[in-house]
């Protein structure tokens, strides 16, 4: 059975998540949510679509700081002249993800928090029932290591990385009240517990403190279009050369690297990067050419730096 719930207000969402007691799934451009429900791999009986909450959808830029409403499209983001004048990173990642037609519907909340990915969990029920389920399913070891305890399913969110170079921070409502983070801090290092929101929070807004006086950004993929990512890599470098370069793809959560420009080397971004990823080999692309293309696109945007 499934049940269908709009709710106009954050108070009223609040009260059918605390009513159906987890046993719910919030939704919000649904692009996500929905191939999950198909695939059986989300189960939950209610949905509370936050589409009709007022305010969720808007776009503000003061002083050059950015406000972003949780439930804005992506398509809205890189069609707005200002982002793209002050943010134009955070506009290459929104355009970098799934297809146009796609984009009108997703919204910027629902990409931060898209559901980690892995080969061998996002299939049809009939496949998964045919190689043995895993972890993060009904199995009991993971189909890539044979390991018995952790899952290594990637973050997949392109603009999380893009969020997170740009030191972006956002606001999150229960029914203990608001709160604010930076988003780097809600990624947990766990391909099945991948965020540490509880089931009832809303993510409200995003804010973006600064706009960096250099950016780079590229995402590596099967297809140009359509395809999750295989490596995304964003980098800022902002007004006191502090440079945050922030690596999605490759691991259980986003992986920054925040040091001044002047201390950085390229081989220390390389080994850091390559040190804190935990690669494994879930995704289309070979492992090894994963990697070594963690090296191609540090150097890439290394040599940007100084044009
Ligand atoms: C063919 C295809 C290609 C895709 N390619 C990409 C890609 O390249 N890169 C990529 O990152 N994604 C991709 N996606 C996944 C998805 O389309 C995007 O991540 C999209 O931005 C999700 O946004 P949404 O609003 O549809 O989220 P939903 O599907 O509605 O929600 C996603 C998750 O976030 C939760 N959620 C959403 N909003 C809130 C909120 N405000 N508060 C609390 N919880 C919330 C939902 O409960 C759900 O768990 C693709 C999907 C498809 C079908
Ligand atoms: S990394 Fe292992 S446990 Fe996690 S989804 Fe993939 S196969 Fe399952």
């Amino acid at each position: 059975m499934e049940y269908y719930h709009s709710p106009d207000s954050i108070k009223d969402a609040l009260s059918m998540a605390r009513e159906f007691d987890g046993n719910f799934i919030y939704f919000a451009g649904g692009t996500d949510v929905q191939i999950y429900r198909k695939q059986k791999l989300e189960k939950n009986e209610h949905i509370i679509d936050l589409k009709s909450i007022h305010d969720l959808n808007s776009i503000s830029i003061k002083d050059e700081v950015l406000s972003l409403g949780a439930m804005t499209p992506l398509d809205d983001i890189i069609k707005s002249k200002e982002i793209l004048k002050f943010f134009p990173v955070l506009v290459e990642a929104a355009k970098s993800v799934a297809t146009p037609v796609i984009r009108k519907t997703a919204t910027i909340g629902g990409n931060l928090l898209v559901r980690n990915r892995c080969t061998f969990y996002n299939q049809s029920q009939e496949w998964r029932n045919g190689v043995g389920s895993c972890l993060r399913d009904v199995g009991d070891i993971c189909q890539v290591t044979g390991g018995k305890n952790d899952c290594f399913s990637r973050n997949v969110s392109d603009t999380a990385a893009a969020l997170i170079a740009l030191n972006a921070e956002i606001t999150l409502i229960n029914s203990n009240g608001m709160t604010q983070k930076p988003i780097k801090d809600i990624y947990l290092p766990c391909g099945i517990k991948f965020h540490d929101l509880d089931n009832e929070i809303i993510l409200t807004q995003i804010r973006v403190p600064f706009s960096p006086k250099k950016w780079w950004y590229k995402k590596l993929r099967m297809r140009k279009t359509l395809d999750f990512t295989s490596l995304t890599i964003a980098a800022t470098i902002d007004n006191q050369d502090i440079a945050r370069i922030c690596l999605n793809g490759v691991s259980m959560t986003p992986i920054l690297i925040e040091e001044p420009i002047e201390t950085l080397t390229l081989e220390s971004l390389i080994k850091q990067a390559r040190k804190n990823c935990k690669t494994v080999d879930n995704d289309l692309m070979p492992l090894k050419y994963r990697r070594e293309m963690i090296n191609v696109y540090l150097e890439e945007f290394w040599n940007s730096i100084y044009i």
